[in-house]
């Protein structure tokens, strides 16, 4: 199975990888930096080159293995490959996906709204959560509300944990453990806010920005019923405020390349090493 690096650390934005599959338009890496489609957010696109000569990566994709689909002629077997991430898409991504679980979290707090989808884009995001009809003022109260919690510049962790373990210390129905498939056994879960205390605390396989500052002003667009009891919430952020990290990411990766282990910026669950099992994130299986 292709090392799935973006689980543990997804700062990096360029990576060198070698060719393990190669197939008509398509490659699998020994390991790879590109986010594969799933979980409400679309997958990476960038560029691989070889001596040089960049192709586009114009699709990711995990099924036994996670497929690169490449516009251009696709390297041997064997073949070193150096690999760029499109970081303003992939950070907007991350971005949405945070703010998304500060949304989910907010719903099921207050209005005792569990999420049952969502969408992520560069530029927007929804969310279906079940729940009667929200009025003006309970979309103006969620907008206050996730403002408040990018204004607290609340961290954001992830680390993996048995599902025994979770399955006895976490609340089942905040994290929705209860949801996925017996079969999966390790869980990562990404948690936001104090350690001891934190806001959020869900089983999730997306990248994630490290602090909910980095989401800047979010605005609540709207709400359409989708049928009984379902409403969907449509919002946006302004543009970012950082970069995402950027520098931080060079250095990781200039770090890695001499062979040393990264220590600066990360937080300790930011280093634990992160198994291969992905767990699907039910609570966000685009509805
Ligand atoms: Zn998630």
């Amino acid at each position: 199975m292709t090392e799935q690096l973006y689980l543990e650390d997804s700062t990096v934005q360029s990576f060198e990888a070698t060719v393990e599959r190669s197939l008509a338009d398509r490659v699998v890496l020994d390991a790879t930096h590109f986010y594969p489609t799933g979980g409400g957010q679309p997958h990476d696109t960038g560029t691989l080159a070889v001596d040089g000569e960049q192709r586009r990566v114009t699709g990711v994709e995990k099924k036994d293995e996670v497929y690169h689909t490449l516009a251009g002629d696709t390297p041997d077997r064997g073949t070193t490959v150096q690999c760029e991430i499109d970081w303003d898409r992939r950070h907007a991504h991350m971005r949405y996906h945070t703010a998304q679980h500060l949304l989910s979290a907010v719903l099921l707090r207050e209005f005792d709204a569990p999420t049952v989808g969502n969408q992520l884009y560069d530029d927007r995001a929804r969310l279906d959560c079940e729940y009667d009809r929200f009025t003006e003022t309970d979309l103006a109260d969620l907008e206050t509300e996730l403002n408040a919690l990018v204004d607290d510049g609340l961290d954001v962790r992830h680390y993996t944990m048995s599902r025994e373990r979770a399955e006895s210390e976490l609340d089942t129905q905040r994290t929705r453990i209860d949801l996925l498939p017996d079969s999966i056994r390790e869980l990562r879960i990404v948690e936001i806010g104090d350690a001891e205390d934190p806001f959020d605390r869900t089983a999730c396989a997306g990248t994630h920005v490290g602090n909910t500052a980095d989401l800047g002003e979010v605005t609540v667009t709207d709400r359409t019923t989708q049928g009984a009891e379902k409403e969907r919430v449509t919002f946006e952020l302004a543009e970012p405020v950082t970069d995402g990290g950027r520098e931080h990411g060079t250095r990781e990766r200039d770090r890695r390349e001499r062979g040393e282990r990264g220590s600066g910026g990360g937080t300790t669950a930011d280093e634990r090493r992160v198994s291969a099992s992905r767990p699907d994130d039910t609570r966000e299986v685009d509805g």
